[in-house]
């Protein structure tokens, strides 16, 4: 019996880890759950899981909590992130928060001695050097949650030690992938957020449709893989049924297919070195008959280039990258810039704030901090 803290809990990746959970109680105990401000979802996760502690990053009055659920330890704000990741017992963390409070999240979870189980894409971009320095000291490796990641992690358990040459790193190329480059710059929120494949949260679509999300995993694959970013190539796949694949030296690639489905990998983490039943069906590669593969187009899509040059450039400068791309991504939904903005915005506070250092916890915050201010000053 595993215990598993989610920290996130009613979002799509915990709704989902919780299914697995739902399906497997003879091994997954819930231990842990939390969640922004979505109340009545947290209520009935807490009624159905019986967690020891809940809690809510927006703030819990000890008078909203029903009845039958005092059972449970209520918390609020950012200690409830704090006892979820490493004061409840548990000997796995799930972090599928959004933003960078995950990176906190993650480093105390690997203080605490847990299994890491990330979801969290900003604790890799913005702090990578930090968790990966302390998941080895902990030698706890992480267990990457997303896709991508997970099918390069999967492929190279089949390695025998042997490092990869290169990472092929595969992308939908999301819902403009055929659009010309004036007409993505006028993309409104509603185009942005539909999404051929895979159904997300807002945040991640948006950055799906701009590339910023692959953008985003070239530098999660660096730190998990310990690969520069010129071995890690951005492949675009449309079906979205190769989730990625790793290249050896004697010419062989290893990749992993499935369906577009969150379960696969978030089940391989929460169950790995073994497979759960995840109610999934393997792909009809009959009814699927052919696979297309596309180079991705910088031109059109320059979260690619920009995401290269900073993780070339090291220091704060991903940090830069992320937190002026999510404040840009919310200004693009609250429809005050065009689709074509954000990538200029996020290169504009990238040249403003070059040479920022990232030794600690303090200078990764701050300069997260001065990147969205860069982006809403920005005119
Ligand atoms: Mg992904």
């Amino acid at each position: 019996m595993k215990k598993i803290a989610i920290l996130g809990s009613t979002g799509s990746i915990g709704t989902q880890a919780l299914d697995l959970c739902r399906r497997h109680p003879d091994r997954y105990r819930v231990t842990a759950l939390t969640a922004r401000g979505s109340r009545e979802k947290l209520f009935a996760q807490v009624r159905e899981f019986r967690p020891e502690m809940a809690g809510l990053t927006e703030g819990i009055d000890p008078a909203e909590i029903p009845e039958d659920l005092k059972f449970c330890r209520w918390m609020s704000g950012r200690e409830a992130l704090k006892a979820a990741a490493a004061e409840v017992e548990a000997d796995q963390v799930l972090v599928s928060i959004v933003g960078i409070a995950g990176l906190q999240s993650v480093l105390d979870a690997l203080q605490a001695g847990r299994q890491v189980l990330l979801a969290n894409k900003e604790a890799l971009v913005t702090g990578g050097h930090l968790v990966t320095d302390l998941a080895a000291k902990a030698g706890k490796p992480l267990l990457p949650v997303d896709s991508e990641h997970s099918a390069i992690f999967q492929c190279l358990q089949g390695a025998g030690g042997n490092q990869p040459e290169k990472i092929l790193l595969t992308a939908s190329g999301g819902p403009f992938r055929n659009w010309d480059q004036e007409r993505i710059r006028r993309a409104t929120p509603a185009e942005a957020l539909r999404h051929p494949n895979w159904n997300m949260g807002a945040k991640i679509t948006v950055d799906s449709a701009s590339m910023f999300n692959k953008g985003l995993e070239i530098m999660e694959a660096r730190w998990l893989f310990d690969l520069p970013e010129d071995r890690i190539e951005v492949v675009v796949h449309p079906e979205s049924i190769v989730h990625s694949a790793v290249v050896f030296r004697d010419g062989a690639v290893l990749a992993q297919l499935g369906l577009p489905d969150m379960r696969v990998p978030i089940g391989y983490a929460m169950a790995y070195p073994e497979r759960l039943e995840t109610g999934v069906e393997p792909p009809d590669l009959f009814a699927l008959g052919s696979l297309t593969f596309e180079k991705p187009d910088e031109r059109k899509f320059p979260a690619l280039r920009l995401a290269r040059e900073a993780l070339r450039a090291g220091g704060a400068a991903c940090t830069v990258f992320n937190g002026a791309n999510e404040e840009a991504v919310a200004a693009f939904l609250r429809e005050e810039i065009p689709f074509g903005e954000i990538a200029r915005r996020v290169e504009n506070a990238m040249d403003k704030l070059n040479g920022l250092p990232a030794d600690n916890l303090e200078e990764i915050l701050d300069a997260d901090r001065r990147a969205r201010e860069a982006v809403r000053g920005a005119r």
